[in-house]
């Protein structure tokens, strides 16, 4: 049985006092259950204090991204083990917005290189991965998670379901109000996990927590989650509202009986 996690990614928004503002109404708002793991993932310089704001309250916090060397000459960046010296637990990798936006471009090798520095220091990545809207018109969609999903956890032993969480956020639905079919979630994840059962087994794949991201709300949450495959969502722009925020976590605890 696998628990479903719903993951805030506030991206690059909220000042602190806002941020401590949204832990409480969340803390507030929010019942802690066993049927459903919350994480929050606000920017790196954030950390700190809403580890301390999160409490004792069952909520974990996450990066939203890192950089795979451990120290050095790198400007700028951070590393898994900075991130893990915060109280993080949780760190999100290849984003779209990391893959595709001019700034950054980074590619399958890097993910992975992240993937594994993650896992190196007890991190737990969030990897991930989704067609755009042109590979999607061409007929590509699968074959485009299969590459993402193998190049992402190439040379990666999987021991444990719990060490890597795999997120299909098709590109296209990111941010845009166009929110995947239920039907269009479960035949991307049905096949992510497929794929997984061929790198790291079955009895791993079974275990791995495959969630849905992409302009996921209260009022869609439910039907996309009672997907089998589908295991709790990654959310951006709802992540921002206790009311929307909380408003997920209950559909993904109404989907979980
Ligand atoms: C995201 O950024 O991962 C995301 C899913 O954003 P949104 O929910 O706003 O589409």
């Amino acid at each position: 049985m696998r628990r479903p996690l719903v993951a805030g990614n506030w991206k690059m928004n909220l000042n602190l006092a806002q941020a401590n503002e949204l832990v409480a109404g969340i803390r507030a708002a929010y019942d802690p259950s066993p049927t459903v793991e919350v994480a929050v993932c606000p920017p790196a310089v954030y950390l700190i204090p809403v580890v301390k704001a999160v409490g004792d309250s069952g909520i974990a916090v996450g990066a939203q991204d890192l950089y795979f060397e451990p120290s050095g000459a790198y400007t700028g960046e951070i590393s898994a083990a900075m991130i893990a010296d915060t109280g993080a637990k949780c760190v999100i990798i290849g984003h779209s917005e990391r893959r595709h936006t001019i700034s950054h471009h980074e590619d399958d090798w890097m993910m992975n290189r992240k993937v594994a520095a993650a896992l190196a220091t007890n991190l737990t990545p969030i990897l991930c991965v989704g067609e755009t809207v042109e590979q999607r018109k061409a007929g590509q969609t699968l074959a485009v998670l299969t590459f993402q999903l193998i190049a992402g956890l190439a040379d990666i032993p999987l021991a444990d379901p719990e060490q890597v969480v795999i997120a299909y956020e098709p590109v296209w639905a990111i941010g845009t109000g166009q929110v995947a079919t239920p039907e269009q979630a479960q035949e991307a994840h049905a096949h992510l996990r497929d794929k997984l059962g061929q790198i790291a087994g079955q009895q791993i794949a079974a275990g791995v927590r495959i969630l849905y991201g992409g302009s996921m709300k209260p009022d869609n949450a439910a039907e996309i989650m009672s997907k089998p495959d589908v295991d709790g969502g990654l959310i951006g722009g709802a992540s921002l509202k206790p009311d929307s925020f909380v408003g997920i976590i209950r559909a993904a605890a109404a989907a979980a009986v």
